[in-house]
């Protein structure tokens, strides 16, 4: 039994943000859970998973996040609770029918959780989903510890009942992957049963179709639970004030910010100077509440993370009260005093703290400061971000990278999101040119394999998953069909969602619970396009290399490429080699082969190691995955493999 579901009422448990969270929809009773992997969110729906059997859940990865949002929400209108999760960037491939949905409202309680990544720390961008609270006029929530992520996933879902709206958890990368301790509730009787009730009155939220039109009508319904919402705020425990009655400066912050923040002032030693307005209702505000304390300090400093979207907030409702609580002086983002862009901490907030506290501070002596510096650029071991040993990615690379060139036409590659962004990077031989969003590779490339008419003869490639394939690849490929776009395409498939833990998807035959399930063949989506498909092992880079040569040389487009190989981490090849492999030393030329030692400069697996002292290369059996294509990029034949 999962510990997620052990424990008495009352007891508490070390959980992670995303244990919390899970916890919490467990306590809240829910019947269904559906997001997309992405980091920092996908522990939530993998803990949901393994409960699902003793907790009566329908748990799915979706095939992406908009369709997850819907399939949570089909729940919700047949009576049942439902929670999606997501990370930040899934919120805009959610948007489209999130905004139709606050619109039509909701029925049993339905709850988004995006988890943001400030900072980027897994991501190619720090976007926010907050925003799309206030976009869509939905309640947005906002835990400051482990105990409130739990407690205010249970709540949102009484409140989304309350006010038949979905309303948002948002969790954030530090408050998601760090845990911290929660003192648990009560499971609730599981056995929940669905009937979606849809003949009755056009206008009857409960009983009649679920749309959202007649569209004004709707609309003002949606901002008037907006409003009710503001009013149930005002005596929201998770708003909660803490430091002295007439403060010096009013510190307000949410999220995991609040964490920093009260560091910060400990640093300070300024408790007895700053109060401390941590938000957990961050839209729509209350205002009576923050009325109340914006009246205890002239000065305002918001900390928050990435955009200033509480201090825009705080200085509207502060504009339209200036009559009754004078003129506030703010300190944020937008003066600059808490940076914007990047992850916060508490050294960032004792650093804008401090200036609007008018203290000098000096976080280490400067002597500390100096050898942390030299430690950082001396001390530590020069490591590029690269690909695992054995991937089938870089291998995949190495044949793009070298078909391109032998090609001469300057062909480039449309990147995409997965392990194989890193191609960006030295280690992937800086293959990709650009990189957007899910599926954007092949859109992008679409665009390009119209301008033949325009000029471009340059082969025009790009690079997908084979879980962003049926994220969002399969559109973009459908309409390069249609139009016939001059690209190919190349689906590195290695078998699951590897960048965010192997997370099942259509193409497999498991499901999120383990079920058995019809496994879609990428191939023959492919080819009922009209597309021309070829399929290779990566790990073979003559015939790889020669496929792509061929296929880059088409006049027709589009055409695919599957290259598929296991994932090096993958459960079923992780541990078992293929192949020994040693570098006979006699043979090696070192520094004299190829571009100035072509394996440990230029082909870079991790697995192969430069011997300073005898200038030859070596394997490091411990790194080593034994996929032996590195004996096929040796020119001189030094390394040899040998088959397990
Ligand atoms: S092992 Fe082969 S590729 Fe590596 S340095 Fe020696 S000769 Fe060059
Ligand atoms: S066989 Fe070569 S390429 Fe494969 S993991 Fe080992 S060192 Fe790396």
């Amino acid at each position: 039994m999962s510990y997620l579901v052990q424990g008495k009422k009352g007891e508490q448990r070390l959980f992670m943000g995303n244990e919390a969270i899970a916890r919490g929809a467990l306590e809240a009773g829910i019947s269904v859970a559906a997001g997309y992997p992405g980091t920092p969110s996908s522990e939530i729906i993998e803990n949901l998973a393994k409960v699902s059997k003793e907790r009566h859940l329908y748990v799915e990865w979706s095939v992406n996040e908009k369709v997850a949002l819907e399939v949570a929400a089909a729940a919700s209108f047949a009576g049942l609770r439902a929670l999606c999760v997501m990370k930040q960037n899934g919120v805009n491939v959610a948007s489209d029918f999130l905004l139709h949905l606050a619109g039509s409202g909701t029925r049993a309680g339905l709850v988004l959780v995006p988890c943001d990544d400030p900072g980027a720390l897994s991501s190619v961008n720090e976007g926010e989903s907050r925003h799309f609270a206030r976009l869509v006029e939905i309640p947005l929530l906002e835990p400051g510890n482990f105990q409130e992520a739990k407690e205010m996933v249970r709540y949102a879902f009484t409140l989304s009942e309350e006010l038949r709206t979905l309303v948002m958890v948002r969790s954030v990368t530090r408050l998601s992957h760090a845990s911290g301790n929660v003192t648990l509730g009560e499971l609730p009787p599981t056995g929940s049963k669905a009937y979606f009730k849809h003949d009755g009155f056009i206008l009857d939220q409960m009983e009649g179709a679920v749309i959202s039109s007649p569209v004004e009508y709707k609309h003002t319904l949606q901002q008037e639970r907006v409003q009710k919402a503001a009013e149930l705020f005002e005596e929201s425990p998770f708003n909660t004030y803490c430091g002295p009655p007439d403060p010096e400066v009013l510190l307000i912050t949410s999220s995991a910010c609040n964490l920093y923040s009260k560091e910060a002032v400990r640093l300070l030693q300024a408790e007895s100077r700053v109060g401390i307005l941590k938000m957990g209702t961050t839209w729509p505000l209350p205002p009576r509440f923050v009325e109340r304390h914006l009246r205890m300090a002239d000065t305002i400093l918001i900390v928050e993370e990435v955009l200033p979207f509480l201090e825009e907030s705080v200085k509207i409702l502060a504009a339209e009260l200036a009559p009754t609580i004078g003129v506030k002086t703010f300190y944020g983002k937008r003066d600059g005093t808490i940076p914007a862009t990047g992850e916060m901490n508490p050294d960032r907030v004792v650093q804008g703290l401090a200036r609007v506290l008018g203290i000098d501070y000096q976080p280490v002596s400067e002597s500390y400061a100096q050898k942390a510096l030299e430690s950082a650029f001396f001390g530590a071991p020069e490591r590029d971000l690269t690909f695992c040993p054995g991937c089938p990615h870089r291998a995949s690379f190495w044949s793009i990278h070298n078909a391109l060139q032998l090609d001469h036409r300057q062909g480039f590659v449309c990147g995409d999101i997965g392990c194989y962004s890193l191609a960006m990077r030295p280690t992937g031989y800086e293959t990709l040119k650009t990189l957007h969003a899910m599926g954007s590779g092949t859109g992008v490339a679409s665009g390009f394999g119209m301008l033949r008419e325009f000029g471009l003869d340059q082969p025009v490639l790009a690079v997908s998953g084979d879980s962003t394939f049926f994220h969002a690849v399969m559109p973009a490929l459908a309409n390069a069909a249609h139009h016939g776009a001059n690209i190919t395409v190349v689906v590195l498939d290695n078998s699951g969602t590897a960048m965010t833990g192997f997370q099942p998807h259509p193409g497999l035959t498991v499901d999120a619970a383990g079920k058995a399930v019809q496994a879609l063949d990428i191939r023959r989506i492919c080819e009922a396009m009209g597309v021309e498909v070829r399929q290779c092992d990566p790990f073979d880079l003559a015939a790889t290399q020669a496929a792509l040569l061929e296929l880059i040389s088409s006049r027709q487009g589009p055409n695919v490429l599957i290259l598929k190989q296991l994932c090096a981490l993958s459960p079923e090849r992780k541990g078992k080699r293929r192949f020994n492999m040693h570098i006979v030393e006699t043979i090696c030329m070192g520094e004299n082969c190829g571009c100035n030692r072509l394996c440990t400069r230029v082909f870079k697996c991790p697995g192969l190691i430069w011997d300073k002292v005898k200038k030859v290369s070596r394997i490091d059996d411990v790194i080593c995955a034994g996929c032996g294509v590195c004996a096929s990029i040796c020119p001189a034949g030094a390394i040899q493999k040998e088959a397990v």
